[in-house]
């Protein structure tokens, strides 16, 4: 409500209303007016100052989220780093020590590790220490993942031609366990059908009955199998690859032919005593790249008829122990 404003005047000893010119009414207006304007300003600047503007308080919360993420993200990360870490130790003392594969070089597993000047692109914000940690960490991840999964792809291999070569070594031996051994392999005082001395014997001998299984001692291909000149016989040799042959002497019957596959157990005759022989036995050898090894070395003799049956009977079924 406008309130009337009134000045005495001393002269004519009375109140009058005091009347502002309107001039000067609009400039108090207008100065009002500015006042507030800039008050109003500083308030505001103030106010931005100290609690930041709606926008920016967003903004703000959207970059404290963000970091958060990645701060989980770094954890992750340092968990699969770990983890990497214990398959590698696995890998360099367990798998490849045990297939004598050569542990992955330092400098492959490290990968070089380049530095920080590449993230250029990620520097200058706020967040740029995070980011670029980030980044390190990930690409360090892949690249031990890669350098780990070549090494696995080495130690698979490695495994399969293991696993190959157990299969194809002479590793059993060629008849049931309760055979007893006859002659050794070595140099033998007296030969028991020609007589001579110092003779180097290079088999082994089995005392099996006449008709008794012969089986392959690991898988491979028959190189030989017919009648020997040599004093052998009817007789088998199975070339098993990895420089390794076995021969089969003396027997009555071939139960293979040149050029048959053979995996260990399979029947490849039957013993007798054909060729240079004194009675019905087997003469056994293994050879390795051409030189004769001492067939003992290749089989132990701990396991009991049954034992040996459960060993070849997947193959022979029928035939164990039936002569
Ligand atoms: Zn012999």
């Amino acid at each position: 409500m406008p309130v009337k404003k009134y000045i005495h005047d001393s002269e004519k000893i009375e109140f009058r209303e005091h009347r502002v010119p309107g001039k000067v009414l609009a400039i108090r207006i207008f100065a009002g007016f500015i006042v507030s304007l800039g008050l109003s300003l500083i308030y505001f600047l103030l106010i931005s100052k100290m609690f930041g503007s709606p926008k920016q308080t967003l903004l703000e919360k959207e970059v404290e989220i963000r970091r958060h993420e990645f701060a989980m993200m770094m954890a992750e990360m340092e968990h699969y780093s770990e983890l990497l870490e214990d398959i590698r130790i696995s890998d360099e003392v367990r798998f490849r020590p045990v297939l004598e594969l050569d542990p992955v070089d330092d400098e492959v597993r490290s990968g070089g590790m380049g530095g920080l000047r590449r993230h250029t692109h990620l520097e200058g914000y706020a967040s740029s220490d995070v980011m670029i940690a980030a980044t390190e960490k990930l690409s360090n991840i892949r690249r031990r993942a890669a350098v780990q999964s070549r090494s696995f792809g080495e130690v698979r291999d490695a495994s399969d031609e293991w696993n190959r070569r157990l299969e194809h070594l002479p590793l059993i031996r060629p008849v049931r366990s309760s055979v007893r051994m006859g002659d050794v392999f070595g140099i033998r005082s007296r030969h028991p059908v020609t007589g001579r001395i110092g003779v180097p014997h290079r088999g082994q001998d089995f005392r099996a009955p006449l008709g008794t299984n012969i089986y392959a001692t690991g898988a491979g291909t028959v190189t030989e199998a017919g009648w020997s000149i040599g004093g052998y016989g009817y007789y088998v040799k199975i070339d098993h690859g990895f420089g390794y042959e076995s021969l089969y002497a003396h027997l009555s019957k071939i139960e293979v032919s040149e050029g048959d596959m053979v995996v260990r157990g399979d029947l490849v005759g039957l013993s007798g005593s054909t060729g240079v022989s004194t009675g019905p036995h087997l003469h056994y050898e293994v050879i390795y790249r051409g030189v004769h090894r001492d067939p003992r070395n290749y089989f132990h003799e701990i396991l009991t008829d049954a034992e040996y049956k459960d060993m070849i009977s997947a193959r022979n079924t029928n035939l164990f122990l039936a002569r």
